[in-house]
Order: C-alpha cells, then sequence, then structure tokens
C-alpha cells in the first residue's frame, strides 16, 4: 500500500463492506448527543463498529423490554409462559452468540449473560406486581422502528431519524394516546423523574408517532408513561431458582432498600403529559439535531474526527478502556485486522427485525 494511501481508500479496501460508511448515519433518539470524542463517533457511528459483547442479546434492558413488551400484547397468557418463552428465545440469542464468538463468549461469560437474563425478569415481574398492566391500554405500536426524513428540520441534507417507541397505548377509558418508555438504571429513579419533561429521546418518539397513519387513526401522543426500575444490586447465584432470587430481590427492593429510603422507590410510574406540540421551529432540540446531522453528514478523515485523548477521559471511562483504542493506538491498515481479532460486529441500524419492517413516515413540517 502506497505510504499517500487515505483513509478512505484503507476503508474501500476492507473485505464484506467492513469499511463502508453507514450512509445515511441516522440519528437515534436514544443517543440523541454527540459522543466527547469524535473518533469515536466515527467508529461507531459512521463505521457501525461495535464490540459484540455490547450487542442485544446479554443487555439486561432488552430482555427487560422484551418481557415487558409480551405482558402488554398478551396479558392474557401464563405469566410463567411468557417469562419462559422471553427466557428461551434469549438463551438461544446467547448460545447463537457463543458459536459464532467462541473467544468472546466462554463459559464464564455464557453464565454470566444467562444470569443477567435471569435477572432482567426478576425487575420485569417486581415490576408487574407494583404496576399490572392496565386492561384499558390497548397496545398500538410495540417495539416497531419508525423513519423519517428531518432534514427540513435540520437543514442539513440527509438527516434521517430512526427510533423504536417501547410501546405506545391508548387509554381506551379516556381515549387517549400514550408513549410508554421503559428504563432500567443503576440509579435511584427520582433522581431521573425531575427533568424527564424534556427527555429528548421521548420527545422525538412522539414526533415520530405523530407521523404514522395510526396516529391519524387513534390520535397524536398526549404524553409519556415513563417506567422506571433500578436493578438490584445483588446478583443471581449459581443454581437458584428463579421464585428464590425474586424473593430475595423483594426482599432487597421492599424491606431493606425502603426501609432506608422510604422516600425514594427502586420503582417508579410517572405520567408526564406535554402541554405543547412535540418540537417547535426554535426548539433547542432542532439545533441539538442540526449539530449531530452536521457530523453525522461530514466527510470521512482522520483529522475531522480528532481522537480526545486520555486527558478528557473519554479513553479510559469508570474504570473501563474505551473499546475502541486499539484502532487509536495502531494505523488504520490494521483496523481490518484488529475487527476481526477483537471480536466486532457491523451494525447496520437499517436491517430490519425479525418479521419487523422499518416504517417510514412523512411528518408535516408546517405543523410546527
Ligand atoms: S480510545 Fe480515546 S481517543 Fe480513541 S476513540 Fe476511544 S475515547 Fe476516543
Amino acid at each position: 500500500m502506497p505510504a499517500h494511501t487515505t483513509i478512505l481508500q484503507i476503508l474501500k479496501q476492507m473485505p464484506d463492506g467492513w469499511g463502508k460508511p453507514i450512509s445515511p448515519c441516522p440519528i437515534h433518539p436514544s443517543s440523541c448527543f454527540l459522543p466527547p470524542c469524535r473518533r469515536r463517533l466515527l467508529y461507531e457511528r459512521r463505521l457501525g463498529w461495535h464490540k459484540v459483547r455490547w450487542r442485544r442479546a446479554l443487555d439486561i434492558g432488552s430482555v427487560f423490554h422484551d418481557y415487558m413488551a409480551l405482558c402488554f400484547t398478551k396479558p392474557e397468557d401464563d405469566i410463567q409462559r411468557l417469562q419462559g418463552a422471553v427466557k428461551l428465545s434469549a438463551f438461544e440469542r446467547i448460545d447463537r452468540l457463543a458459536e459464532e464468538y467462541p473467544i468472546e463468549f466462554q463459559e464464564r461469560e455464557i453464565e454470566q449473560a444467562r444470569r443477567d437474563v435471569i435477572l432482567a425478569l426478576t425487575m420485569g415481574q417486581i415490576f408487574l406486581n407494583m404496576y399490572p398492566v392496565n386492561p384499558a391500554w390497548q397496545p398500538l405500536l410495540v417495539e416497531q422502528t419508525i423513519k423519517a426524513d428531518i432534514s427540513r428540520l435540520t437543514n442539513v441534507e440527509p438527516t434521517i431519524l430512526l427510533g423504536t417507541p417501547d410501546i405506545v397505548i391508548k387509554d381506551t377509558e379516556k381515549n387517549e394516546v400514550w408513549i410508554v418508555d421503559y428504563k432500567t438504571t443503576s440509579q435511584r429513579p427520582a433522581e431521573i423523574t425531575s427533568t424527564l419533561v424534556f427527555d429528548s429521546q421521548c420527545i422525538l418518539y412522539k414526533f415520530l408517532w405523530d407521523a404514522t397513519p395510526l396516529a391519524r387513526k387513534h390520535g397524536k401522543a398526549v404524553g409519556f408513561i415513563h417506567c422506571i426500575i433500578q436493578k438490584p444490586t445483588i446478583r443471581p447465584r449459581r443454581g437458584e431458582t428463579f421464585e428464590d432470587y425474586l424473593n430475595r430481590c423483594i426482599h432487597d427492593f421492599y424491606d431493606i432498600q425502603m426501609l432506608r429510603t422510604p422516600h425514594s422507590s427502586p420503582i417508579m410510574r410517572s405520567f408526564v403529559r406535554l402541554s405543547r406540540p412535540s418540537l417547535s421551529k426554535d426548539d433547542e432540540l432542532i439545533t441539538q439535531l442540526h449539530d449531530i446531522a452536521l457530523w453525522h453528514t461530514k466527510p470521512i478523515s482522520l483529522a475531522g474526527f480528532p481522537r480526545l485523548g486520555n486527558r478528557f477521559a473519554g479513553c479510559i471511562r469508570n474504570g473501563r478502556r474505551c473499546p475502541y483504542t486499539d484502532f487509536c493506538l495502531n494505523s488504520p491498515r490494521v483496523w481490518y485486522d484488529l475487527l476481526i481479532s477483537g471480536g466486532f460486529e457491523k451494525h447496520n441500524p437499517y436491517q430490519e427485525g425479525e418479521n419487523k419492517k422499518i416504517l417510514e413516515v412523512h411528518p408535516n413540517f408546517d405543523e410546527l
């Protein structure tokens, strides 16, 4: 390879589309911010490189979401059957990953991932014990990805918004549509709730929902129902049954934590009703979207996406090394080898999930 080879030429020569930028690079309401390190933005968003161990199958939050979605859509089903279905599908995902990535998933990681599934199901069950599914709530949309071209809003061509609200429900008693958002957190829920009214993630979900044909039929969303649960600090023990672990967590949540901090529950459901449309032309969120869109469309070069460096604590955060450290330390000429040996996957945000098509909508910007 000649010495003057540019980063774009190196990326172009990578096999199997690894170096192909994600185009157009979408904005996800769930990550509606710019990461402090611009080089990380290049690896993560523009090129779609992700460490495989951080994937969905092993994510406590996503198993929790799957369980809640199933409980909403099949409220008449036996709860143990629903738990069994989520557990089976999560364990199958883990087994598939273990087969595909034998170096990253050895016995210890597989065991850890399985315990995370149990922990997520336990959180779901504790939440449902406190807030059972309301039979008057009719699910209208469950984990459906919605896509909109919002270039007219950001004045940056092209800007694509791509989001998946957890559940959109209709309260059939009050004839109102609400967006339900589940959050699992390590913090106390009370620390999060005070700022939920300007949570950009939900505002953008409402924006997407309001542009769907279903919203024309059932109505625009009047607000958000935030369901927040703190992750238990105690972990499932080896060989412990689901019921035993559930009882230990319930004891920890209600008898110990609530006793210590009675005004700060580890489980919270909060209704945030919006008094105005989700977005307006002078909104600060539009400025934020504009800034992100500029970075999502900027021509790719190393100088244009500078490394943050340790000085700003981006390379090691919470005692964890940034997953892209080796790319930053080595020449782009060896990036492909690092991707293959480092257990990365190429994430295509436009890939449609099992039986689910992306719903493309066309918002009416004149209404804003
Ligand atoms: S290692 Fe540091 S400089 Fe490199 S991408 Fe990560 S945070 Fe940025």
